[in-house]
């Protein structure tokens, strides 16, 4: 499969999603880096978003709360190129009444080959990345050949 590119600006479009016990990590790790997120376009889950407005000062796109369709609503953006970055503290240690959806969101970040953090360690790697604020030609498969695949018994 060959690959096309999709720029991304030096402002990326970060959704920020964790699950209850992750939170706490998340707001710190925002606090550290606020002055590195502040230039970024910021989107969060419902709950994650609201926290991170009060106590960190972050204007943040709030959308449903994750269980409610947030993480699909997310999943939907970075399918639809709007959003470009994901920093996903999800709890390895307790199931979700919203595991599929967890998946799923995942699976859309892998899809489009946008930058995940799924732990502090990892987001703290991405925000100093010096990629961080340049722009970025994402390589993503030209699924052109998958839309036009045969299917067998299908006139098409
Ligand atoms: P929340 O959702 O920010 O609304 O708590 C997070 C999630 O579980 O996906």
């Amino acid at each position: 499969m060959t690959n096309r590119k999709i720029t991304m600006g030096p402002d990326k479009k970060i959704a920020l999603v964790a699950h209850d016990n992750k939170k706490r990590d998340l707001i710190e790790w925002a606090k550290f880096n606020k002055k590195l997120l502040s230039h970024h376009r910021l989107y969060g889950t419902g709950t994650t978003g609201e926290i991170l407005e009060k106590e960190v000062g972050l204007e943040v796109e709030r959308l449903q709360s994750g269980p409610l369709g947030g993480d699909q609503q997310i999943g939907a953006k970075i399918a639809e190129g709007e959003i470009n970055f994901l920093i996903f503290f999800w709890d390895p240690l307790e199931p979700q009444p919203h595991d599929p959806d967890v998946k799923a969101l995942l699976r859309m970040a892998v899809v489009w080959n946008i930058p995940i953090a799924c732990n502090r360690s990892s987001a703290d790697f991405l925000i100093s990345s010096p990629l961080m604020d340049k722009e970025y030609d994402r390589l993503v498969p030209d699924y052109g050949g998958y839309r036009g695949r045969r299917i067998s018994g299908v006139e098409r």
